[in-house]
């Protein structure tokens, strides 16, 4: 026992006296970093992600060290099945990620171009609602005054979004710092609300605003990688970029700085243990990508909103189908759900989405097209896929429709189609492929006959014209448009594919 006593006495001198000298003038702080987070709660049945388990581990860390701050790099209001679907005759788009974002007291956020989904008005509520600093250096409001900033509108006041921060960090022993964030956030989601001016400009800008008011100046950042990494090498001084976008977690050098982005979906969150020397001005990062999963505890008061919210969007979905979290598919590649590849190549998913939508119709069809846009889940599939999962993908649903077309008009769609590369309107398609030789479209490995009729899988979306101005049930090129009964799988091309994808794995 005496020789107990007396190790725990040498042992606390150890660590005292290492402890003493540099901490005078190093203070110790941590970030919590989420970003591109569109699920309130966790996914695959609860296999990943939370935004409860998250707070537990932020609570626990702050407990630790008070100095803990918790960042959210953009892409959060949208897209979410939860966010498509009407209470009281109102989308709620992003409001349930605004309360759930509320309880978790973030400490900092930034627009992500996901935000400007979001209609006008809508995008409005959500910041008058919020209760956390936004941030962004290159973004204005365009409004019939001109460009402002964003405001957050309290029943008492109207505040401007900054378009940097400032953090006052004190440690126990009095160090103290200030440590200041710019923002910005690539303008890949044109709105006429919306203006954005040069990022690299204004994160310079900025930067010039911060550099002699702070001790270090960093970035909170919505950008693809290859933009934080040029922004870093016009920035140098900078030594660290908090970004998003990518979906898939990174820790990028460049020069002496670096960049972090963790997983979609708060599957992995990044833990940032800053330590600044107010001596050397020197800034040393060690960061931590710590899973989101089964093994995390909950906080209950988050878990409690997640499961308000959860218990709407369940009631909805048993409208359509019984039984919201079955596994009903394992893939054996990850199927790709992300917006670029859906609007820009032929994907696994597209391959699954148009196939099922011909065999909603016994196969009765010579091919099946869907809009690459209908996919709004802006992320990889996991592997075990459940029925929620398909209403991710395509959460407003809609019918499949069978149509008789001519061939010379199906031909001028599949052309629009891929003249559209990029946008929404590029088509997923299954029974069609290209001639290697001529380029022409082939139907079935045949070429298009113009005047011959071909029964073809539409998503009804695709007929509205919308995204292909003159394919309207009214081009007399459509001889026929059969609409599925209610009771028929058609009748929602989620549960067409829910449907089909059960077939294939009772098949294997
Ligand atoms: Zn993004």
């Amino acid at each position: 026992m005496k020789k107990l006593l007396f190790l725990v006495i040498a042992l606390s001198f150890v660590l005292i006296g290492c402890k003493e000298d540099p901490s005078k003038n190093e203070i110790t702080f941590k970030f919590v970093q989420l970003n591109d987070v569109y699920e309130i709660g966790s996914l695959s049945g609860g296999k990943y992600g939370g935004m409860d388990r998250v707070t537990y581990v932020r609570d626990s860390i702050k407990k630790e060290n008070p100095n803990t701050f918790m960042f959210m790099a953009g892409d959060f209001l949208n897209p979410s099945l939860l966010g498509t679907i009407k209470v009281d005759g109102e989308r709620i788009s992003g409001k349930q990620m605004i309360e759930v974002m509320n309880a978790m007291d973030f400490d900092l956020v930034t627009f992500g171009n996901h935000e400007f989904d979001l209609k006008e008005k809508d995008l409005q509520k959500r910041l008058n609602e919020s209760t956390f600093p936004w941030i962004t250096s290159n973004i204005l409001h365009v409004t019939e005054t001109g460009n402002t900033p964003f405001t957050i509108q309290k029943a008492t006041d109207t505040t401007a979004i900054e378009r940097t921060h400032v953090f006052n960090i004190k440690d126990e022993d009095g160090t103290e710092i200030k440590v200041g964030f710019f923002s910005v956030t690539l303008p890949s989601n044109p709105q006429k609300f919306v203006h954005y001016d040069d990022m690299y400009g204004e994160a310079g800008k900025s930067y010039n605003d911060l550099k002699d008011k702070v001790d270090v100046v960093m970035g909170l950042t919505h950008l693809a990688v290859e933009e934080d990494t040029e922004l870093l090498k016009k920035l140098p001084e900078i030594p660290f970029l908090m970004g998003g976008h990518e979906h898939n977690a990174m820790l990028v050098d460049v020069g002496t700085s670096k960049i972090a982005k963790a997983d979609a979906n708060a599957k992995t969150i990044y833990i940032h243990t800053v330590t600044y020397n107010t001596k050397t001005k020197k800034t040393s990062i060690d960061s931590k990508l710590l899973p989101i999963d089964e093994r995390t505890p909950s906080k209950p008061e988050v878990a409690a909103i997640i499961s308000k919210w959860n218990s709407i969007l369940e009631l909805k979905i048993k409208d359509v189908i019984d039984n919201p979290n079955e596994v009903v598919y394992t893939a054996e590649d990850p199927l790709d759900g992300t917006d670029s590849a859906n609007r820009g190549i032929q994907t696994n998913l597209g391959d699954i989405i148009t196939e099922a939508m011909a065999w909603s119709y016994n196969n009765e069809v010579d091919g099946a097209l869907v809009n690459g846009g209908s996919i709004r889940v802006d992320d990889m599939l996991p592997a075990s896929i459940t029925s929620l999962d398909i209403f991710r993908v395509l959460p407003y649903g809609g019918e499949i429709l069978k149509v008789d077309i001519k061939g010379d008009l199906l031909t001028q769609v599949l052309d629009f189609g891929k003249s559209k590369r990029g946008t929404g309107a590029y088509l997923q398609r299954f029974n069609f492929s290209v001639a290697a030789d001529s380029g022409d479209w082939l139907i079935a490995e045949k070429p298009i006959d113009p005047a011959k009729t071909y029964k073809i899988a539409f998503s009804d979306f695709l007929l509205k014209g919308f995204d292909i101005p003159f394919l309207t049930p009214d081009n007399e090129g459509i001889l026929n448009v059969y609409s599925p009964e209610k009771e028929e799988s058609a009748a929602d091309i989620r549960k067409a594919i829910i449907l089909y994808l059960k077939s294939l794995s009772e098949q294997s």
